[in-house]
């Protein structure tokens, strides 16, 4: 069945925040028009149009663009994925270069959510991340997203050196403050490769002890639905009827599209995956040969055993008759021992009908999936 997510990415920001191991070129402004090219000429490739119900723009930071560059960008992604009548259309967008213009350019598009990287309302905190904007601005780009409409989804991240829990607090407070329909909640992390990576090797960076940690993401969920917002993800909570529609497909195991570099699709069982060097993505686009770096066709077990794994990240969890009906294998055929072991250790609850993470479990839920694929 054809895919109905696309996802498209934005490889575009001003600086490289030092945590950050995403695709994405900073400083390189004089990249966007090639990469707009490359980008059309990728989507040719599609064929035909390939209407979606939802569609995300990642990154990077697409309000990077220029409000001229958003528009051809949204113009051009709509020609080749034009959107079903009821559907959700997310972009990125960092709090400093959101401005009047980028926003009434999205609106007309028919853009209806906006993704804002917050992740802290604390000014320390956001020298710390390296982010560059300010309390001021997030408090401005949600006036302005509200104004026009738009659902605002909030990033926050949490356990950065130093934080204590009162400065979550108060984090999670200015954030459900400005009322956005979305809450996205992340612990720092120190991935090799990056400028924070290395600081950690060189011990110049501390993170905060793992039990910090712990109570930080259970006060989240504590605070969060207090505040009445629903958990529905490890790392998601939204208000009623607000759940991000596109990563529910990506968790149901649903197939997408996707573009730019870096990305990666799932359609007809085929994962396939995008240079993640923008340079080269668009030396080969220009010289007409494939973006695609790797590709990997899943065998039927494999991709219930994906299915399964995302769809644990839900609170929810997975009901047993419908994981059957829809990938053909029963729970017990793929991972029988694993889940008895789970349930004796507290991490997973299992009443015969549904299999879901207990709270023990959403602790170390990244420790349990290397052992059910
Ligand atoms: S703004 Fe976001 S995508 Fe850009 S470098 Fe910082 S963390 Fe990475």
């Amino acid at each position: 069945m054809s895919p109905h997510s696309a996802y498209i990415h934005v490889p575009f920001c001003v600086h490289r925040c030092g945590y950050c191991n995403f695709t994405l070129v900073a400083g390189r402004g004089d990249l966007v028009e090639p990469y707009l090219q490359a980008l059309a000429r990728e989507l040719e490739g599609l064929g035909k149009p390939r209407p979606v119900t939802t569609l995300y723009f990642g990154g990077g930071t697409p309000t990077f663009l220029s409000p001229n560059q958003l528009d051809r960008l949204c113009a051009l992604v709509l020609d080749w994925h034009p959107l079903h009548k009821d559907y959700e259309w997310t972009v990125e967008a960092n709090p400093e270069d959101l401005d009047a213009a980028r926003v009434t350019c999205l609106v007309q598009h028919g853009v209806n959510r906006l993704s804002l990287g917050a992740q802290s309302f604390d000014k320390a905190k956001l020298q710390q991340l390296e982010r560059r904007h300010t309390a001021a601005d997030i408090r401005h780009a949600a006036d302005l997203a509200h104004q026009a409409g738009l659902q605002v989804a909030l990033d926050l991240m949490f356990a950065a050196p130093h934080e204590t829990l009162a400065q979550w607090e108060a984090d999670l407070a200015a954030a459900v403050a400005l009322q956005p329909a979305h809450i996205s909640t992340y612990g720092l992390t120190f991935e090799r490769g990056t400028a924070f990576g290395s600081r950690l090797q060189r011990q110049q960076l501390h993170p905060v002890p793992e039990e910090t940690e712990r109570q930080m993401y259970l006060m989240a969920i504590d605070y969060l639905t207090q505040a009445g917002y629903q958990h529905y993800e490890i790392s998601n909570f939204a208000r009623p009827g607000k759940w991000s529609r596109h990563n529910q497909a990506y968790w149901a195991g649903a197939g997408y599209w996707a573009a730019g570099p870096g990305a990666a699709r799932y359609v007809a069982g085929l994962r396939s995956t995008n240079h993640r060097s923008t340079s080269t993505y668009l030396r080969r686009i220009q010289a007409g040969a494939s973006p695609v770096a790797e590709q990997e066709r899943l065998t039927p077990a494999q991709r219930a055993r994906e299915t399964l794994i995302f769809g644990l990240r839900r609170i929810a969890g997975v009901e047993r008759a419908e994981f059957q009906h829809q990938t053909g294998y029963t729970v017990d055929s793929l991972v029988a021992a694993e889940l008895a072991r789970f349930v004796d250790l507290g991490l997973l609850a299992d009443d015969g009908h549904t299999i879901r993470l207990t709270r023990a479990g959403l602790l170390v839920s990244d420790s349990l999936w290397p052992e059910l694929l």
